[in-house]
C-alpha cells in the first residue's frame, strides 16, 4: 500500500523478493510479550531502527531473509528477539528433554561478538522469567575456552546456541551436538566469515540440519561471494537493504 511503502522510503528501506510482510513502526505493533518492551525501554530503546522495522516481521514470518545494513544499525535485536519469541513459543508448546536442542542457532566470525549477542539474548530472556515466561537457556560455543564445559551445557538441553564456526564444527563432528530440531538459523556478520575463509566449515555445518530451517543472513556489505554463498544457502530470501538514510 502506499503508506507501507512511504515509509520504507522514509527509512530507506529497499526490498527485493515476493510478499514481503509490512514493517513495524514501533515496537508496540509487534506481538513482543511485555516484558520486552520494558526490557527495551530500560536500554533506552524507543524506537525500532530501519533494520529492525522490516527485519523483525520477515524473521517472525517464517521467511528467509538476507540483511544488508551498516555497522551500528541495530542487527542483533533484529534477529535476537524472533530468536527469543520462537523459543519461548517452543518451550511453551513442548518443554525440551535433556539432550534436546538447540531450537535456534546463531553463528558469528569472532569470539567478542558471540559473547555481545549472548548477553543482549540473556538480558531479554531473562526479562521474560520474571513476567512468569519459561527459563531460555543459551550455550556459547566459541574457541579458546575448555570444550567440556559446552559440551555438558549443550547435553543438559539448549534453546539457542550462539557459536563460531570452528568449535560448533567440532562438536557437531563429534557428535556431541545435534542440529535435529534447530529451525532457526542466524548467520552474523557473514561477510566477515567469508573474507575469513569460513565458507566450507559452515558447509559442513549446514549438513546437520534436518528437515526445514530459516535463514536470516546478516550482512554489511553484498559482494557477489555472499549472493553466490546466499542462493546455496537460503531458500526464496527477502533481501532487506537499508541505506544509510534509514540507518
Ligand atoms: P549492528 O549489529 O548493526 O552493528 P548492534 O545491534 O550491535 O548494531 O547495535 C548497536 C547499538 O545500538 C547497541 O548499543 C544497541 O544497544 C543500540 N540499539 C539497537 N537498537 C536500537 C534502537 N532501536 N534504538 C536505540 N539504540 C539501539
Ligand atoms: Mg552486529
Amino acid at each position: 500500500s502506499y503508506e507501507i511503502d512511504a515509509l520504507r522510503k522514509r527509512k530507506g528501506i529497499v526490498i527485493d523478493g515476493c510478499e514481503c510482510p509490512p514493517p513495524i513502526g514501533s515496537f508496540l505493533e509487534m506481538k513482543f510479550p511485555g516484558c520486552f518492551l520494558k526490557a527495551l525501554d530500560s536500554r533506552s530503546i524507543i524506537m525500532p531502527t530501519a533494520i529492525q522495522m522490516q527485519g523483525i516481521p520477515v524473521a517472525l514470518s517464517g521467511r528467509d531473509m538476507i540483511g544488508i545494513a551498516s555497522t551500528g544499525s541495530g542487527k542483533t535485536l533484529a534477529f535476537a528477539l524472533p530468536m527469543i519469541m520462537f523459543s519461548l513459543e517452543q518451550e511453551t508448546a513442548l518443554p525440551f528433554k535433556r539432550g534436546e536442542g538447540p531450537y535456534a542457532l546463531c553463528i558469528v566470525p569472532s569470539r567478542e561478538l558471540a559473547r555481545q549477542i549472548e548477553e543482549v539474548i540473556n538480558y531479554f530472556s531473562e526479562s521474560a522469567v520474571k513476567q512468569g515466561h519459561p527459563t531460555i537457556k543459551t550455550v556459547l560455543c566459541i574457541g579458546g575456552e575448555p570444550v567440556g564445559q559446552q559440551a555438558r551445557a549443550v547435553q543438559n538441553g539448549v534453546h539457542i546456541v550462539v557459536a563460531t564456526p570452528g568449535r560448533l564444527g567440532d562438536l557437531l563432528n563429534k557428535k556431541i551436538m545435534n542440529l535435529e530440531l534447530c529451525r532457526i538459523l542466524v548467520l552474523d556478520e557473514a561477510d566477515r566469515m567469508l573474507d575469513m575463509g569460513f565458507e566450507e566449515e559452515l558447509k559442513n555445518i549446514f549438513s546437520f540440519f534436518k528437515d526445514q530451517r530459516q535463514t536470516l543472513l546478516y550482512s554489511a556489505t553484498m559482494p557477489t561471494k555472499i549472493q553466490q554463498f546466499a542462493k546455496s544457502a537460503l531458500v526464496r530470501p527477502i533481501v532487506v537493504n537499508v541505506g544509510r538514510a534509514g540507518a
